[in-house]
């Protein structure tokens, strides 16, 4: 089973990352860690292609893709 993934981003430096995570996550970025509950969440999928996808949009655009 895939279970989901979580396009959040970092309080702390705004890098976007995605997460599989369920409790603690480390942005890749800052290294900051920091729970799912205090991330900001832009999106949950459950295909690891379209999490990425959505990372690199989301990265060019700042806004949510429909
Ligand atoms: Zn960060």
């Amino acid at each position: 089973m895939g279970g989901l993934y979580y396009v959040v981003r970092c309080l702390k430096c705004s890098g976007i990352s995605v997460t599989r995570a369920r409790k603690v996550h480390k942005c890749p970025f800052c290294g900051e860690r920091v729970t799912i509950n205090d991330l900001t969440v832009l999106h949950v999928t459950n295909e690891a292609r379209r999490a990425r996808q959505l990372v690199s949009l989301l990265k060019e655009r700042r806004s949510m893709p429909d």
